[in-house]
């Protein structure tokens, strides 16, 4: 278990009396709100948690049930650009705005939502307010987890952050910056979200020669999903390739039937329609019958701000091939309304040009 100093740490715990009955997200620089009875609001305030959420992956997230042979990236930051830290006199966490890329995914983890997403970035509320109290007492992890389990398990409506242009822009831009930074950052954000997005997912770890698939996933009931991830438009032709490539090593050498692999392509924009990609893909399905799934990662972005989640039967509903380069319309189903001309713009839910 991780330690922050809770000798040290004062606790914040919620007031008993005053029961929570739903939690509201206002979107984009407006904390979320917290319902209570009797018609009293408040919004989250760091309750301190001792593994917290926002900043750590706990071990079972990580766990991978479903193909135990594949050599997992073991790395447990939930913040693609490692920029929360705790602070270790008082455990709450540190938001280093010039590293956060505003997407969101610590907002989305915090049980009590004492972050918020702002024009600037992602900000911690650690005040007191009528419904957060310091207790005087040194943390207590088995009142925290209490808490957690009581707040992860109440409704929550409305959405992360509204995808209006100019904050898809500059989310754009930041992920697009970071991209060439980090070796193993268009892999470790992929998980990231696909795990805040409810999908059990395992990135391969940086350096292995011995496994050539990049990503492996739990799809629905018992078949599995292989992933190649590539952020570089010039490389994206390769991903279909290498996807069956995949596929055959499954097949052939871990005995999963191929009718029981979700094949799928994660990339940082959809490849422009006069790409080879697309008539590859329509080539692969005519040929072999494998059906090649694309997802961007502005569309997972969308759809983790809009509260939503990649659960259930959906992959086959991300199938674009030549004929109709776009994921649009899958997107749009999951996330429930009209989505912002700019993600368009960048290829995030259609082919351009
Ligand atoms: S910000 Fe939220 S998840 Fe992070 S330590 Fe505080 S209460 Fe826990
Ligand atoms: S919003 Fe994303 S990038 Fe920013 S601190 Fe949170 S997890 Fe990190």
């Amino acid at each position: 278990m991780l330690n922050y100093g809770q000798s040290k740490i004062e606790g914040k715990l919620p007031i008993p009396t005053l029961t929570q009955k739903l939690i509201r997200l206002n979107g984009l620089g407006c904390p979320a709100n917290i319902e209570l009875s009797f018609g009293i609001h408040s919004t989250g305030s760091c309750i301190r948690c001792p593994i917290p959420p926002c900043y750590r992956f706990m071990v079972t997230e990580l766990t991978n049930d479903y193909f135990k042979d594949f050599p997992s990236d073991t790395s447990i930051n939930v913040c693609p650009t490692d920029a929360i830290e705790i602070d270790p006199q008082n455990g709450v966490p540190a938001i280093d705005l010039e590293k956060c890329i505003s997407c969101g995914l610590c907002v989305s983890r915090c049980p009590v939502k004492a972050i918020t997403l702002t024009e600037e970035g992602a900000q911690v509320n650690d005040s007191e307010n009528k419904l957060f109290k310091f207790t005087g007492k040194i943390v207590d992890p088995t009142q925290v987890n209490l808490v957690t389990e009581q707040f992860n398990n109440l409704p929550k409506i409305g959405v992360i952050a509204e995808c209006d242009d100019q904050f898809i822009i500059r989310v754009y831009e930041r992920i697009s910056s970071k991209g060439s930074q980090f070796n193993q950052f268009p892999n470790i954000l992929t998980r990231n979200l696909m795990i805040a997005l409810g999908v059990p997912f395992q990135i391969r770890r940086l350096g292995d020669v011995n496994m050539r698939i990049e990503g492996i996933f739990r799809s629905t009931g018992s078949r599995i999903g292989v992933a190649e991830i590539e952020f570089s438009e010039m490389s994206s032709i390769d991903s279909p390739r290498d996807l069956l490539d995949d596929c055959a090593v499954l097949h052939a050498r871990h005995s999963v039937p191929l009718e029981e692999i979700d094949p799928l392509i994660v990339s940082l924009r959809l490849p422009n329609k006069r790409s080879e990609y697309w008539q590859v893909i329509k080539d692969i399905s005519n040929v072999l019958g494998i059906r090649i799934s694309s997802i961007t990662i502005g569309a997972m972005l969308v759809i983790l701000l809009a509260n939503r989640n990649l659960k259930g039967n959906i992959w086959s509903s991300f199938y674009a091939d030549i004929d109709s380069p776009t994921i649009e319309s899958a997107v749009h189903l999951i996330v429930g309304k009209k989505l912002c001309p700019a993600g368009n713009h960048f290829g995030w839910f259609g082919s351009i040009k």
